[in-house]
């Protein structure tokens, strides 16, 4: 059952997704050559904490991090460690989700470690474009995978990157995921009907390869069978009788 949110429970998300913004924004100003994952990961959760938030990843399925960091060839679910290293030309994304109040938070961007080659710059932008693109689509009485997943769909195949089908986004509130699943691409039915108040997380994943990817012996990280590069955007969006709402809407 895809639920609706009340009034109380949006303005709580709100708040959540501020603080996953807050997160971000952070995050843009500390990754570079030099620092750890797991020193973006110490900031983002006290961060989190100071919010009198939670971390949502925290213990999720024994999830170690407060972020997900998820370096180069690595797709999503990248667990942060002192060992390693940003260098420069990497591409780190970064995922994290805030709990307040009970309600859930998710936002995720993928970050240039200082000069990057034109290949990943053109990978970042079309990726977080497929996100904007989705959420366009967020209209009451559109449905899901005909709409929002094709728009995300669309905006991979002009370059040809890899769409990975294994992720994708969710419903999010009370529980982190949530129904419906999002296709990241049209998977032949429509999907079902957007309506006022159902807070969707939008996430596009594409890689410079194939969609193909399979997850590593720590039994957490999603990497692309290849090793080629991949970048993961998303936002926490609102349905509402007009225009979609970013609940984790950076500044
Ligand atoms: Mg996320
Ligand atoms: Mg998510």
């Amino acid at each position: 059952m895809i639920t609706r949110k009340s009034k109380y429970e949006i303005s709580l998300m709100k708040t959540a997704g501020s603080i996953v913004a807050e997160v971000l924004e952070t995050m843009k100003e500390m990754v570079q050559p030099g620092v750890s994952t797991l020193e973006l990961d110490e900031k983002a959760e006290q961060i989190i904490l100071s919010h009198n938030a939670v971390p949502a990843f925290k213990g999720y399925h024994g999830f170690p991090g407060t972020i997900c960091a998820s370096i180069n060839e690595q797709v999503v679910h990248g667990i942060p460690s002192k060992n390693v290293i940003l260098k420069e030309g990497d591409i780190i994304s970064v995922d994290v989700g805030s709990v307040y109040k009970g309600l859930v938070g998710d936002s995720a961007i993928t970050l240039p470690v200082g000069e990057i080659s034109d290949e990943l710059k053109k990978l970042l932008e079309v990726t977080e474009q497929a996100l904007y693109d989705g959420i366009k689509q967020m209209l009451p009485g559109n449905k899901l995978y005909e709409t929002v997943s094709a728009a995300i769909e669309n905006c991979a195949k002009p370059y040809g990157y890899g769409i990975v089908k294994q992720y994708g986004g969710h419903g999010v509130g009370r529980n982190m995921h949530e129904e419906p699943f999002v296709y990241n691409f049209h998977p032949g039915q429509p999907g079902p009907e957007l309506r006022p108040g159902m807070v969707i997380a939008i996430e596009p994943m594409f890689n410079l390869g194939t969609g193909d990817v399979h997850v590593l012996s720590d039994k957490w990280t999603v990497v692309t069978n290849d090793k080629k590069h991949s970048a993961h955007f998303e936002h926490t969006v609102l349905v509402t009788d007009d225009e979609p709402v970013i609940l984790t809407q950076r500044l």
